[in-house]
């Protein structure tokens, strides 16, 4: 049964229309993340291998992705940088691609941008361990060059496998690339940031990349009540 069967699609709207209306201060109905978090689950089809608990595991989505050759990225890199932090993380941020650093390693957000990323971790009441970090491609593009529509319609397939596995109730993507990647728009990030959008009916906040906030460090108010969003919806 396709994701986009219609029953799926229904349950979907319902889960949205719930969390809008909790979002605009609605009471007197069962919004509860728990609640919230069933009607993500009955939103989805179940995944055809390597199920736990009606959803795909993020080893099987490693274990697919192997030691991908699926776009030209994989000749310069050192290391793919597959994500990590928690399979249950309630936050997933979403980056553009690995930088020198993460390449070097294998993780993602560990350089300069990374650090500044960590202290904004740090400062939502969150930790590196109890929230998730991917990146729109796996593999570090030649001189942080922007990804190219190719390289990204081979490797997002598989951000959104790992986003279905964990089923995080926010998701925080970090500047233009990954925020237009995910939203399918080529609106400026500008102009996208500030206000929640959706993915599989998974509330998106984007915001500003943390190495633009490294170069634009009076940016750093707007991020900040970005994530204070973020905080609301979790609390
Ligand atoms: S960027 Fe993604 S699709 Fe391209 S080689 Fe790396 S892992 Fe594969």
């Amino acid at each position: 049964m396709p994701a986009d069967a219609p029953h799926y699609q229904i349950i979907r709207d319902i889960r949205n229309a719930l969390c809008y209306l909790k979002r605009s201060g609605c009471t007197g109905f069962d919004a509860s993340e728990a609640g919230l978090k069933i009607l993500n689950q009955l939103g989805l089809p179940p995944p055809p291998y390597g199920a736990t608990m009606g959803r795909e595991t993020l080893e099987a989505v490693c274990t697919d992705l192997g030691d991908c050759t699926r776009c030209v990225l994989c000749e310069s890199r050192t290391h793919i940088v597959f994500g990590e932090g928690s399979p249950n993380a309630q936050v997933v941020f979403v980056g553009e691609g690995p930088g020198f650093d993460e390449d070097k390693c294998g993780r993602p957000f560990v350089g300069k941008a990374g650090q500044l990323l960590t202290k904004i971790i740090a400062a939502m009441g969150l930790t590196r361990e109890t929230i998730y970090i991917g990146n729109i491609v796996k593999c570090r593009p030649p001189n942080n060059r922007n990804p190219e529509p190719e390289e990204i319609r081979q490797c997002l397939p598989f951000l959104k496998r790992q986003l279905a596995a964990i089923n995080p109730h926010v998701i925080c993507a970090l500047g233009s690339v990954a925020a237009r990647a995910l939203l399918e728009t080529e609106t400026p990030i500008s102009r996208l940031r500030g206000r929640f959008h959706e993915f599989s009916g998974i509330p998106v906040m984007p915001t500003f990349h943390p190495a633009f906030l490294l170069r634009n460090p009076e940016k750093k108010r707007e991020v900040w009540e970005d994530v204070q969003q973020i905080m609301k919806m979790l609390e």
